[in-house]
């Protein structure tokens, strides 16, 4: 866990902040968790979409 994935799950971090905040933050992270969060922004986008788009 990193400090994206915490504010993010919480709420706080909306969508494009976590993308722009991953931008910011992927050199500091390992590449193991660089895809975990990747794969969980790219899952929460497609929720997004789905819902926006029936
Ligand atoms: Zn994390």
């Amino acid at each position: 866990m990193c400090l994206i994935c915490i504010d993010f799950d919480r709420g706080s971090l909306k969508l494009r902040e976590a993308k722009r905040a991953l931008g910011e933050m992927r050199t500091t992270l390992d590449q193991q968790h660089l895809k975990e969060v990747e794969q969980k922004l790219a899952d929460a986008e497609r929720t997004q979409q789905r819902d926006s788009n029936p």
